[in-house]
């Protein structure tokens, strides 16, 4: 241990790296429902080359390494299982570019959502890219490996699909460059039309390799961005209203949202309906395009239009503090969400599984779908609170979780950001072949098996 330990001071210097007992309790453990895990060192690169030593060294020595962002991924994916290095990304923080008229950004792999948004904002304030509602401090580079989604996933894809061009450090310390960047210095695109070899690195948890720099898509900005809240008490109504508002092709986003709490929320389903333009015209045109759609569940009594003047500035904020908020109805600030990706045909049968799950386990549930990609699929949330300093209570969310998994798979859907134990059913269930080539990508990619283990454990 003392000889990894010079090693690391070798390559990081004295300041970035750490074994102290302090900093090693505060980055074993996030702030979900799981149980902590503690690192052996901890390290912050300020450079690709140091990302690099640091990856040789540990493929040489056969020691875990974990990359984390913020660490707010709430389903334990920077937890360090098996112990080794984890790897805080943040100082790895520069914009390194945007361009402006081919609209994207290539940033450092620990650079954070509130970081890009706030520089978009002084400097191309007609350009956004798809901020996630976590907190701001969250990472680009990490949200992107767990195919996170944000404001504008209904328009794009996941926030992963937006991302134009990759360079990363492979498990056996190799640099490479994915899409455009590795034939130019251009980063418009991460595939087409070479193969695509993002798909080897994004959505497998920081297991094939390290993202050191991220280029991201960037879109317009509009003028002006507005609300309208639709509500109805039907819920085999709701899958419907979905496909009609995609179907004008418009929206910016689409959330379907239920809570018990507080009472005027309570059985009822919200749609957030959000549209954007440049001119009031084009809000306005926006506006009743949305009216004369779901004009008729309002002649029938289905539902109707809720005023939402109070609630807009709520509404519009980016991210939004709502989820933050939900947190802290128990008192003591925790919660936890299971995220399954899914058609939306299935909301009627996930709103009766959330509630039955809440009575179950005597938890408070909140629940909110994304649409996404115009329509094709939503991200359907099944969050619980919990008050962190009651451990009996964490253990009935960690179950009521548990089960909405099992619940998801037995519906065709794919877990989000599955801890490990859910990664684990995942792979039980998935076809044999496609496992199998699972497995094959990893061997090839991280043959000493160093990278975040016991996440994606294909070994077993
Ligand atoms: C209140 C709240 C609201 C949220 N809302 C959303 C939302 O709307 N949309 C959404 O997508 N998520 C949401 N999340 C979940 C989560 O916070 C985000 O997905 C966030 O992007 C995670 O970023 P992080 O930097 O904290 O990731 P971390 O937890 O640090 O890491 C996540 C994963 O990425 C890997 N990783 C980290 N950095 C790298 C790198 N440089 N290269 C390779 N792999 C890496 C890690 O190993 C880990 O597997 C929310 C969370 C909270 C607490």
């Amino acid at each position: 241990m003392a000889d990894i330990l010079n090693s690391l001071i070798e390559i990081m210097g004295e300041r970035g790296v750490s074994n102290n007992p302090e900093e090693i309790w505060f980055y074993g453990r996030d702030p979900g429902v799981l149980p902590p895990s503690p690192p052996d060192f901890v390290v912050a690169p300020k450079t690709t080359e140091q990302v690099q030593k640091v990856v040789q060294m540990a493929n040489r020595e056969k020691i875990p390494i974990v990359p984390m962002g913020n660490g707010m991924s709430l389903t334990g994916l920077v937890i360090p299982l098996k112990g080794g290095i984890v790897m805080d990304m943040k100082r790895m923080d520069r914009i390194l570019e945007v361009n402006e008229k081919a609209r994207y950004a290539v940033v450092e792999g620990g650079t954070s959502q509130g970081m890009l948004k706030a520089y978009l904002q002084d400097n191309y304030p007609h350009l956004r890219h798809s901020l996630p509602h976590a907190p701001p401090v969250t990472t680009i580079a990490a949200n992107v490996s767990l195919h996170g989604q944000g404001r504008l996933t209904h328009q794009y894809g996941f926030n992963s699909d937006m991302v134009s061009g990759l360079e990363v450090v492979l498990p056996t310390g190799d640099i490479c460059k994915i899409g455009s960047p590795s034939l130019g210095p251009y980063w418009f695109s991460k595939g087409p039309t070479l193969p695509d070899l993002s798909g080897l690195f994004l959505g497998w948890l920081g297991t094939t390799g390290i993202f050191t720099k991220v280029g991201l898509k960037l879109y317009p900005n509009k003028k002006m961005r507005d609300v309208e809240l639709f509500v109805t008490d039907r819920v085999e109504l709701v899958s419907d209203i979905i496909y009609k508002l995609t179907h004008l092709e418009m929206l910016e986003d689409i959330t379907a949202w239920f809570q018990p709490k507080p009472l005027i929320f309570k059985d009822n389903y919200h749609i957030n309906i959000y549209f954007t333009g440049d001119t009031e015209e084009e809000i306005e045109f926006k506006r009743k395009m949305v009216w004369d759609t779901l004009q008729e569940y309002i002649d029938a009594k289905d539902g109707g239009f809720m005023g939402v003047e109070y609630m807009k500035p709520g509404l519009l904020e980016m991210p939004g503090r709502g989820v933050a908020a939900f947190a802290d109805v128990p008192r003591g600030g925790g919660f936890e969400y299971s995220g399954p990706i899914t058609l939306i045909e299935h909301f009627p049968q996930y709103a009766a599984k959330v509630v039955e799950m809440a009575a179950k386990y005597d938890v408070i549930y909140a629940s909110a779908a994304r649409i996404i990609s115009g329509g094709h699929s939503m991200m359907f949330s099944i969050s619980f609170a919990f008050n962190r300093a009651d451990q009996a209570m964490m253990d009935r969310v960690k179950s009521a979780l548990d089960e909405s998994t099992e619940f998801a798979l037995e519906m065709g859907g794919i877990p989000w950001k599955p801890n490990h134990m859910e990664q684990k059913m995942t792979m039980k269930k998935m076809d044999p072949n496609t496992l199998k080539l699972l497995q094959m990508v990893k061997k090839n990619l991280d043959p000493q098996g160093i990278m975040n283990p016991g996440n994606w454990d294909l070994a077993q």
